[in-house]
């Protein structure tokens, strides 16, 4: 028997590419793959902020109850891998802050009570006793909290999750860059790799940006790669009991919505940028590493930040690390899971959107389900990879449609 045959091949080990690996092994797929050009949680995974809530409630006009669902199930898969490997969990809730009220219409959309019955609203007041005296919230206008909701380290939590599936025996090649499709007529039947072709009954490609480049021009996925940084600083001691917190009203054009956690005893703060660079990968090639983004974005951050730095000093710090990623956004900002019809054998698992380590356990889970021909544990079809037909063809299409689409707080 040839040795490198298996049952499913899964590139990319991203939070979307081990979920779905740990999935199918969960399942009884006896012989997955897991193959990845560096390792796992090394791509746009490793640049998470971490946050893990019912973002259903507000976040998308066009997200419904798969992706609450999704959501709900992440939450309780978190809280179990916490149980096994260190990935700085913490339940402690979100809050959405708005600077006034203009940025309160982007912040009154989360207390959702429907959807996410322990959403309380919070006055000014309220704040410090909600942050365990780490913010002064008099000067605010208003916010929600979400006690619910969780953070992690996502970098830790995509490592994580390879390793499950490692000890579930599922196989991890790491530094195996996969070069191409292997097909037989349309059928796609296994992958080359710079270290000799991988054979599979089943591929399923989970490359975040890099997807479209393993297809290499067989077929398109509509997504567009945005770039997206966080800054973290230096360890100050910053106590981790209150919620990781938004800010609504602080970007350049108002809508995009500033995060603050805390992060191993120090400030992790970042922002969706509105202007360059992230578009910066919409008619470049994706660069191997995204350690040469510039850093344009990171002074928008800055300037943002800067309004908050008098209630969190440590924003104010030059000393800080940054990592940078590139979400992937599709047309209707939902995700792309399940067989591409044109080609037999592929499956796909991306347009994350900006929220796959929110999603990616949900999301790997209704993929092992596609793939292995089980009834998916949510309603799966807003996510039908084929939905669009052939109706975009490159970057740009996507970020064209995208941006005809966007509304506030749609940068990410
Ligand atoms: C600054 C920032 C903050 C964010 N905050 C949050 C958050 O708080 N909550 C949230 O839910 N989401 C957040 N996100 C989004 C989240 O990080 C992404 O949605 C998620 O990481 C995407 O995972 P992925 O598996 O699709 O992609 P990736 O993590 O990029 O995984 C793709 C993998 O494919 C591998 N690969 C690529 N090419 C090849 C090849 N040729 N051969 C083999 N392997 C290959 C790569 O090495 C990589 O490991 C944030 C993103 C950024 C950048």
């Amino acid at each position: 028997m040839n040795t490198d045959q298996s049952d499913v091949i899964v590139v990319g080990a991203g939070a979307l590419g081990a979920s779905t690996a740990l999935h199918l092994v969960k399942a009884g797929v006896e012989n997955v793959v897991l193959v990845d050009k560096d390792g796992p949680g090394s791509g746009t995974s490793k640049a998470g902020a971490g946050f893990v809530g019912p973002l259903a409630a507000g976040w998308d006009a066009g997200w419904g109850r798969s992706e609450l669902d999704v959501e709900y199930f992440s939450i309780d898969f978190y809280s179990d891998l916490a149980t096994r490997h260190d990935i700085d969990f913490r339940h402690s809730g979100h809050l959405y802050i708005a600077r006034d009220a203009d940025a309160w219409k982007h912040v009154a959309k989360f207390h959702d009570t429907d959807t996410v019955p322990d959403s309380q609203l919070v006055e000014p007041d309220e704040i410090r006793a909600v942050t365990k005296g780490f913010l002064d919230g008099s000067s605010f206008h208003r916010a929600v909290f979400q006690p619910s909701a969780v953070q992690l380290s996502a970098g830790k939590a995509a490592r994580a999750i390879a390793a499950e599936f490692a000890t579930l025996g599922g196989r991890v090649e790491s530094r195996r860059p996969v070069t191409g499709l292997i097909k037989i007529g349309n059928a796609v039947t296994g992958v080359e790799t710079e270290h000799g072709p991988l054979y599979a009954d089943k591929v399923v490609v989970a490359g975040g940006s890099w997807s479209n480049t393993i297809l290499g021009g067989d077929y398109f996925l509509p997504q567009v790669p945005l770039v997206l940084s966080r800054m973290i600083t230096e360890p100050l001691n910053v106590p981790a009991n209150f919620p990781a917190l938004n800010f609504a009203g602080y970007s350049d054009d108002g809508s995009g919505l500033l995060w603050v956690r805390e992060d191993c005893g120090r400030l992790n703060w970042g922002m969706s940028y509105p202007d360059y660079p992230r578009d910066d990968l919409v008619d470049n090639p994706i660069p191997d590493r995204f350690d040469d983004i510039r850093l344009d974005g990171i002074f928008q951050v800055r300037r943002a930040s800067q309004s908050l730095t008098h209630l969190m000093p440590g924003l104010a710090t030059d000393k800080f690390w940054v990592a940078h990623g590139a979400p992937c956004l599709t047309p209707d900002r939902r995700a792309l899971i399940g067989p591409i019809d044109e080609r037999p054998g592929l499956y796909v698992v991306g347009g994350c959107n900006g929220v796959g380590i929110q999603h990616g356990p949900g999301w790997g889970k209704v993929a092992a389900e596609i793939v292995t021909g089980a009834t998916p544990f949510v309603d799966a079809r807003p996510w039908n990879a084929n939905r669009f037909g052939g109706l975009y063809s490159t970057n740009r299409d996507v970020f064209l449609a995208l941006s005809a689409r966007s509304g506030p707080m749609t940068h990410v």
